[in-house]
């Protein structure tokens, strides 16, 4: 072959590549990101429940009903491994309190996010506040905690429809109160029906994300998971009841089917971040893999 037709091939090649880094498919579409986090939802007890929008969503994507959270299985533990992509060995927050993170080498996936494409907006809206403290000044284009999940997701649907956003964090929180109160089992009607009213808010979120005048050039990979599971009105232990977790991820990038590698919740920033073109540098040292894609 001639060299100048070499030369040339070379630079498409280095193009299509730097595409696929920049998330961007070869059809010039963008790669986004919604994560939404059920607080406190088992994975048995959201398939006992009645959530046709959920299921519409494993049902045409990646999922695991076996995937683990951290073995605290408490909340500011296990969000922080799933925001961080680190177990809390690393990211050191043992309890609700937050006393010390390492936020410094491993930050929440929007700080990685900010570094590698300061381009990207990303926003993090929960009905549990706490949530956030993991974000360093900057880290998010926009934070938001509301006093219940119906605001919640009325919020997300609005930034959604009207906004342009590569990266947005949910964290829905009424399950887990039900599990608290009600207890965290499938025989426990107030849980389910709790599970039954996050998946009415997740069917809200995910309409306002079809309505986007956008959509059409846009890849969008749904991820849904929970921190924890439950039991005995409880959690916190390193138990299945309380370590099992759901783990889905939807849309045209996903790999259909159930995954049978392991899965953890620490996966969720991997893969996030590796769809918006982000792959994980060894530097980082996170324990999270990318998973269902
Ligand atoms: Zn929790």
């Amino acid at each position: 072959m001639e060299k100048r037709k070499l030369k040339s091939m070379g630079l498409l090649l280095g193009l299509l590549c730097f595409m696929v880094l920049e998330g961007f498919a070869q059809d010039g579409t963008s790669n986004k990101v919604l994560i939404i986090g059920i607080d406190g939802c088992r994975p048995d007890a959201l398939l006992a429940a009645q959530t046709p929008n959920i299921d519409a969503l494993w049902k045409d994507g990646a999922y695991t009903f076996k995937a683990r959270t951290d073995e605290i299985s408490s909340s500011g533990p296990a969000w922080s491994a799933m925001l961080i992509g680190v177990w809390h060995q690393k990211h050191d927050i043992l309890n609700n309190e937050y006393e010390d993170p390492d936020l410094e080498h491993y930050p929440h996936f929007f700080h990685r996010v900010r570094q590698e494409k300061p381009e990207m907006k990303t926003y993090s809206v929960a009905t549990w506040g706490p949530i956030h403290k993991i974000l360093q000044e900057g880290d998010a284009t926009y934070t938001s905690s509301k006093i219940s999940d119906v605001q919640v997701a009325s919020e997300v649907a609005t930034i959604l429809e009207n906004k342009d956003v590569d990266v947005m964090f949910v964290q829905l929180d009424e399950v887990d109160g039900a599990g608290h109160k009600h207890d965290y089992k499938v025989e426990s009607e107030k849980y389910l029906k709790a599970i039954e009213r996050s998946d009415k808010q997740v069917g809200t979120m995910v309409s306002a994300l079809e309505k986007r005048t956008s959509i059409e050039n846009e890849n969008w990979l749904i991820i849904l998971s929970a921190d924890h599971g439950g039991s005995n009105f409880g959690h916190g232990k390193n138990i299945p009841d309380h370590t099992t977790v759901f783990f889905i991820a939807s849309g045209e990038s996903a790999k259909k089917g159930e995954i049978t590698k392991e899965v953890g919740v620490v996966d969720v920033a991997v893969t996030a971040m590796y769809h918006l073109g982000i792959p994980a540098k060894e530097s980082w040292d996170l324990d999270g893999r990318v998973s269902g894609l």
